[in-house]
């Protein structure tokens, strides 16, 4: 099977703004650890497609781990804005800072080392390990997953077939071009053997398909029903200063958002208190924002407000209006910002 996937690798892999594709592999090119390593951060929980230009804008600003080392906080998490999961662009630091400060600016070489940095589990200690390094470790995301619970017809549900599937993706893995492999399935997963119509005529794992020849490919994974979201509610308020200046916070390093941007609010809860960051005129302006995090359903409500050019805010400072850039908050607060557009045009009397 893995003969007849790489095989299939080297005549269709993706070309990819981080990878070192099979014919420049042949030609003795090695991959770089830092953008293989910046790839996978930048790749849980998303697309290739919401990606390659982000890493492009990344890797050109900081083309190395000691220039990322270097960075201002607030730079990077800027430049994070829209990837969400800010959790993650603070473990980048942490983790390029590790390598410089304790490996001499070298990523280690073996999947173990690796996934004693901060933010680098057992999964990207994998993938960096056998792509850059090939060592000869499993790499199992969601495109391996289905590949391989279709390859043997897996029924038992996910999650709890995790451990079953990592186990099965193990025994494919080959000692030779184990990096190419890995890539290999991630390709497959994501072009041809695709959640809802794999495309089974093209394959190369076709003819040992279990799933195919029982002919219920599109059905797996199975997965348990996962457990609706609960909804949280909470109160963002946009202040604008007469001279243009925007009022904005930035949140606590740890929790949800760490270390972003963002408009000031209230708590977000089930029946959430006002709490306006400034003495001012208030006002709803007339559009909610609905937001789904991992854990849970946000709903905001909006106010805002123009404020006199002397206005003293009690909590978070004003942004000049050169300095504000929406493209450098968070999903949630940007749609913060497009809903009090409506309600920050037109001056006029309000609530308090
Ligand atoms: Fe997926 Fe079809 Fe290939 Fe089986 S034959 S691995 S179901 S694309």
């Amino acid at each position: 099977m893995s003969a007849a996937l790489l095989a299939w690798y080297d005549a269709h892999a993706r070309v990819l703004p981080w990878r070192i594709g099979p014919a420049a592999r042949r030609a003795g090119q090695r991959p770089d650890p830092y953008r293989v390593w910046l790839s996978e951060i930048m790749l849980q929980q998303t697309t290739v497609a919401a990606v390659r230009e982000r890493f492009l804008r990344f890797t050109r600003r900081w083309p190395d781990v000691a220039s990322l080392a270097a960075a201002a906080d607030a730079d990077v998490m800027a430049e994070w804005a829209g990837l969400g999961y800010y959790a993650r662009a603070r473990n980048l630091l942490a983790c390029a800072r590790a390598v410089v400060s304790f490996h001499d600016g070298r990523f280690p070489e073996t999947a173990a080392a690796l996934a004693r940095l901060p933010g680098i589990g057992p999964y990207t200690a994998a993938a960096i390990a056998a792509i850059a390094f090939d060592e000869a470790a499993t790499v199992v995301d969601g495109n391996v997953e289905r590949v391989v619970a279709r390859l043997h017809a897996v029924q038992d549900p996910l999650p709890g077939a995790k451990a079953a599937l990592a186990a099965l993706a193990a025994r494919l893995t080959p000692a030779a071009r184990p990096g190419d492999h890995a890539q290999a399935m991630m390709d497959l997963g994501a072009t041809v053997c695709t959640p809802r119509s794999p495309a089974c005529g093209s394959c190369p794992l076709a003819q040992p398909c279990r799933a195919r020849a029982l002919g219920i490919a599109a059905l797996l994974p199975r997965r348990a029903p996962a457990a609706a979201r609960p909804l949280r509610r909470g109160i963002a308020y946009v202040g604008l200063r007469e001279d243009g200046a925007v009022l904005l916070e930035r949140r606590p390093d740890r929790g949800l958002l760490g270390g972003m941007l963002g408009f000031p609010g209230s708590d977000w809860a089930e029946e959430p208190a006002e709490a306006p960051p400034a003495a001012a005129c208030w006002r709803d302006a007339g559009r909610m924002v609905r937001h789904v995090f991992t854990h849970f359903e946000l709903e905001l409500a909006v106010r805002t407000a123009r404020l006199p050019a002397d206005a003293r805010a009690e909590r978070g400072s004003f942004v000049a209006p050169q300095d504000f850039r929406p493209s450098s908050l968070p999903s949630v607060m940007r749609k913060v910002w497009e809903a009090a557009a409506a309600g920050l045009a037109p001056p006029g009397p309000g609530r308090g």
